[in-house]
Order: structure tokens, then sequence, then C-alpha cells
């Protein structure tokens, strides 16, 4: 074992990663790490990086496919309360990664805050929803954060403010980085209008993706100016079926997976969709998903 006696009842080896995602594919990772305090996490990672053994957080799996072969690496999630904790001080509400995003969402409702309602319904952790900017088509997560602290390789933690944090339609320039915390702005408005405003975007949302528990990944996104639905549909991909792989007819953009699946197939199978849909569209779509 690599790492130190004092964290090593923290590491398991040779942990099947596919509980981990909703995809429920892929293979182990090396080592996986369930650190409850932030000092293990920092002498974890400090103690990886010192050996050369790459580094990624899990948090829900929900954007994440993991290849068959597994990740030759330390995966590591961060479930635990210390990471996970909600506050809200005037308007700023100040999350863990852990937490999970419709948690952060209800809190700042239930605070009567502004801001961050439309995106009731979106699967994942905080931290994931950060590092993947979560995207809806009125606005995401990233527009709201002032700062994001990260702990560094070498264990450190570092702040970064909103003039290092770049986001886009569902990307950051967070990835690669370990997200514990950060920070967003947000607005006080009536709470029984933000309250009707987080529960039509919930049904909206609810109704154009597959259900929780269905093994599912958001693998095409909205292409600039046009809509996703009509380029698959004009693609003729729209409902395409392989094996027990699907690119679901009824929630666009969305790869439905049923029985024995390998990851390498779902890989394969976003590429030739991609192609089609490029030969028959000249757009190249965006696919969002983290590949491990
Ligand atoms: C049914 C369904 C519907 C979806 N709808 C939307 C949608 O409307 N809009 C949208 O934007 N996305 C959507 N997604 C994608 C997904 O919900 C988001 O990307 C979500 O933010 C991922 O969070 P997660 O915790 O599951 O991250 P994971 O999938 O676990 O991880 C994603 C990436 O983030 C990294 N990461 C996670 N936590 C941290 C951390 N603390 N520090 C550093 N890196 C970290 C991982 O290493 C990985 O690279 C959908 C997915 C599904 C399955």
């Amino acid at each position: 074992m690599v790492f130190t006696q004092s964290i090593q009842h923290l590491i398991r080896e040779d942990e099947p990663l596919s509980g981990f995602t909703w995809a429920r594919v892929g293979g182990a990772a090396k080592y996986f790490a369930e650190p409850g305090t932030q000092p293990e996490l920092a002498q974890i990672l400090s103690e990886a990086a010192a050996a050369g053994i790459p580094a990624r957080i899990v948090g829900e799996g929900a954007n994440i496919l993991v290849r068959d072969a597994g990740y030759d690496g330390l995966v590591i999630s961060l479930k635990a309360a210390e990471f996970s904790k909600v506050s809200i001080k005037d308007n700023v509400l100040t999350a863990g990664a852990g937490a999970s995003l419709s948690q952060v969402v209800s809190a700042s409702a239930g605070a009567g805050l502004a801001g961050i309602e439309y995106l009731a319904g979106i699967p994942g952790t905080f931290g994931g929803a950060l590092v993947c900017n979560a995207s809806v088509k009125n606005g995401d997560l990233g527009c709201r954060v002032t700062h994001v602290v990260a702990i560094e390789a070498d264990g450190k933690s570092i702040t970064l403010g909103s003039d290092q944090l770049r986001f886009g339609f569902q990307r950051s320039n967070l990835d690669g980085r370990f997200v514990i915390e950060a920070a967003l702005q947000l607005e006080t408005v009536d709470s029984a209008e933000l309250t009707r405003r987080m529960q039509s975007s919930w049904i909206v949302k609810r109704a154009a993706q597959p259900a929780s528990g269905q093994r599912a990944l958001q693998a095409f996104v909205e292409p600039d100016g046009m809509s996703l639905s009509d380029v698959l549909e004009q693609s003729g991909v729209q409902g395409l079926n392989e094996g027990e792989i699907s690119l679901s007819k009824q929630y666009p953009g969305y790869l439905v997976f049923s029985g024995e699946v390998k990851a390498d197939e779902i890989i394969k199978f976003v590429q030739r969709v991609t192609t089609k849909v490029e030969a028959a569209t000249g757009i190249r779509l965006h696919c969002p998903i983290k590949i491990w």
C-alpha cells in the first residue's frame, strides 16, 4: 500500500465504480477513498500526488462514464457530513461540494433567495454542478458563484475568486481541481413566488429527462440557437437503438441503457451519432459526459 498507515483505513483498493454512476457501467478504481475531514482529504491527495497517483472526485456520477478497464488512480467521494454543509448569511449561500444540488436549491428557496431555482431537478452534487456548470436554457450555476475553495494536489487549500473562474454552458475551468466548497450570491424575493418558480422548473425538468433511478446519461446538449430535437430528427438518429443502448426519442439528447452494456459500446455509440449528425447537418454536437 502506498499510503501511510494513519490513512490506510480510509482507502479501499479495486473498488468497482459502476455503482457510483448513473450509467451503472465501467470498471474499478485502483484506489478509492471517503475522507471524513478536510485534513484527511488533504493528506490523501498529497500522498497520492507524491506517489504519482492521479486523483479525481466522484459526485453522484450523473455525468461520468467509467471505461470498462476502470480508472488506474484514486477516486475520492465527498459524501461525509463535513463536505455537505449548507449555510446562509444575508444573501450569500455557502455549500460543501458533497451536498446534493437539490439540497442547495431547496435551501435557497426555503430562505427566500432566488437565482438557482431553475436548476431544480438536475441530478448531482454541488461540486459536480460547479465543475460541470449545471445549466438550463435560462441560466447556469456559474453566474451566481462568488468564490470556490479547492484543495491543491499538494494538500493546500486555495480560494478562487470570480475573476479566476470561467463558466460556459455545461463547462467550467474547474475541471481537474478538487473543489470542496463554494459561495453563491443570491437575491431576496417573495418566497411564495420563488416556491412557485422552483416547482414549475422542477416539473418542466422532470418531464424532459429520464426518471431518477433509470440508467441514463445526458449525451448531447442543445446546439447554439437550434433545437436539439430538430437536429437529431433531421439526422435520422432520434430514437436510434443498438443492442441495449438507445438515444431516447422521448427525451432528446439522453442515452438510456438496459441489461448488460459495456462502457466502450456507449462511447462508440456516441461517436457514431456525432458522426451521423455532422454528416447530415454539418453540426458538431457537444457531448458533456466526462469519460474516465
Ligand atoms: C437524467 C439527467 C439529467 C441531467 N440534466 C442536466 C441539465 O439539465 N443540465 C446540466 O447542466 N446537466 C444535466 N445533467 C448532467 C449532470 O446532472 C450534471 O453535470 C451534474 O452537475 C453532475 O454532478 P455529479 O455530482 O453527478 O458529478 P459527477 O458526474 O460525479 O462528476 C462530473 C465531473 O465533475 C467532477 N467533480 C465532481 N465533483 C467534484 C469536486 N468536488 N471537485 C472537482 N471535480 C468534481 C468529476 O471528477 C467529473 O469530472 C443531467 C444528467 C442526467 C443523468
